[in-house]
């Protein structure tokens, strides 16, 4: 059982009032609008972007809620999860006191936010199926540990965390989970935002920038708790999400079917390059993936990497990371371009 939210709250943040719009602090009819200081001439374009967004981007969650089933009041929109990741820090985390948990190999972002907030990211590492080390987990906790950033699937791994082991973490810990979920339309797992009545302490992370093949516009979204997208509201920039992101953002929910479609598309792509990748005497292994990429295993990773970029292809080395030795990560492209890189690696494995 988690601990009630207001008390994981940092004190600071309980009873700061949300930054009050010009707009916000009317009620009743106006047609003519002198309050906000924007320009009554006009944008020099030809849409016109010269009103302040809606701080609270009603319009873009109804069309969230009608694809996603989750209620308008359980949602909060980020300029990208990325924003998200920052505030959940902010509101929940005591610089140079608290703490939260990652399990690496996994996405870089959440600890250069923690650096960047004062906060430790302390970490567990996964096994080496990449999977959550369940009996060390408890040791790394303390009373100062307020969130844990489950990412699945997992970056740069690909794979989705044990469902139970997510659940176990969900009953047991008292603070905050956070289950990232930006490639979860690729998975076969489902998501969890259908357990947010279960679990107060949950926030599940999804994003337009991946599946939805958005990720100029910026656009992450949080379902939580009521009482968990109240405290997100008051660290936000009030007008985090522009119009046009806004406006984009509702256009694309309308395609559900086009993105579906895509992501069938993308998943089969995926199993043609494993098939493909796999007899290749350079490739040590493929990771099983659940996302738009694969992680694989070569003999020489560094120098596969620059004889592709030779070639002109850039992929992801994680040749660094404890756990990825040797790996590069690779996003599935279109037909056309997985086959260049298909014809690259041949040509590679027969110069290696
Ligand atoms: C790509 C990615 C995101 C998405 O970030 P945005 O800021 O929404 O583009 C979030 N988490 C993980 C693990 C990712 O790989």
């Amino acid at each position: 059982m988690s601990l009630p939210i207001t008390s994981l709250v940092r004190t600071n943040i309980q009873n700061i009032k949300p930054y009050a719009s010009a707009r916000s602090e009317f009620s009743g009819n106006a047609s003519i609008f002198l309050d906000a200081n924007e320009n009554s001439l006009g944008s020099p374009i030809t849409k016109d972007y010269s009103r302040y967004p809606d701080p609270m981007q009603w319009e873009l969650k109804k069309a969230i809620a009608q694809v996603k089933g989750v209620h308008i009041e359980n949602q909060f929109i980020g300029n990208g999860s990325d924003e998200i990741i920052d505030i959940l820090i902010r509101v929940f985390c005591e610089p140079y006191k608290d703490n939260f948990l990652v399990f690496p190999p996994t996405f870089d972002l959440y600890e250069i936010w923690g650096k960047i907030n004062a906060v430790e990211a302390r970490k567990v590492s996964l096994l080496p199926d990449f999977q959550l080390d369940m009996e060390n987990i408890p040791k790394a906790i303390d009373t100062n540990t307020k969130i844990i950033f489950l990412c699945s699937p997992n970056n740069p791994t690909g794979n989705c965390l044990h469902r139970e082991d997510i659940e176990f973490i969900l009953n047991n810990f008292e603070g905050i989970v956070v289950v990232d979920e930006a490639y979860i339309n690729f998975a076969t797992q489902h998501s969890f935002i259908k357990e947010l009545e279960e679990y107060p302490n949950l926030i599940v992370l999804q994003t337009l920038s991946k599946a939805w093949g958005l990720a100029g516009l910026r656009v992450g979204i949080a379902f939580a708790s009521q009482e968990i997208i109240h405290y997100l509201n008051i660290v936000k920039p009030p007008y985090n999400m522009s119009d046009a992101a806004i406006q984009l953002g509702i256009e694309a929910m309308a395609q559900v079917d086009v993105v579906n479609q895509r992501i069938a598309q993308l998943v089969s792509y995926r199993k043609q390059l494993e098939e493909a990748l796999l007899p290749l005497k350079i490739v040590q292994k493929i990771f099983p993936s659940d996302a738009n990429f694969i992680l694989i295993k070569f003999e020489e990773a560094d120098r596969v990497y620059r004889m592709l970029l030779e070639r002109g292809i850039v992929v992801r080395s994680r040749s660094q990371v404890p756990l990825c030795e040797n790996t590069l990560r690779i996003t599935v492209g279109t037909k056309k371009e997985n086959q260049q890189l298909v014809q690259a690696l041949s040509e590679i494995n027969t110069l290696i």
